[in-house]
């Protein structure tokens, strides 16, 4: 007598593995990768137009690779994002800055407009 107790048929998983991935990320991540790309959006139209740092008024080194030199691009905030969150994501409030500057800068309040201010105050951090 030939036992043959394939349980093939009982193939109640699959068909349902679909709808994992949708629900438990959570909802910040759409709005991370538009934020991704207004940032290189942001990049590009700051590169075009050579400019300068909002911080120190110096020219920005638009070739070095993004956060790396201090001389080097990085996206700043008009309000830093530590103390307005709900603006992190809000390109008007994009600045372009040296990552020395933005570092220095940590989350101060917005600098003096920039005129009588040179690098100078960079050296006193
Ligand atoms: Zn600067």
């Amino acid at each position: 007598m030939m036992t043959t107790t394939h349980s093939t048929s009982r193939r109640s998983d699959s068909g349902t593995k679909h709808l994992q991935g949708g629900d438990h990320m959570p909802r910040v991540r759409k709005t991370t990768r538009q934020f991704e790309k207004d940032k290189a959006t942001f990049f590009s139209q700051c590169k075009t137009r050579h400019a300068v740092c909002w911080l120190c008024g110096m020219p920005i080194d638009y070739e070095a690779t993004k956060n790396t030199t201090d001389d080097s691009f990085n996206l700043d905030h008009l309000y830093p994002v530590s103390k307005h969150p709900e603006l992190q994501f809000d390109p008007a409030g994009f600045k372009p800055s040296h990552t020395s500057c933005n570092r220095l800068r940590s989350n101060q309040d917005p600098p003096t407009p920039i005129g009588t201010l040179s690098r100078q105050w960079i050296t006193t951090a």
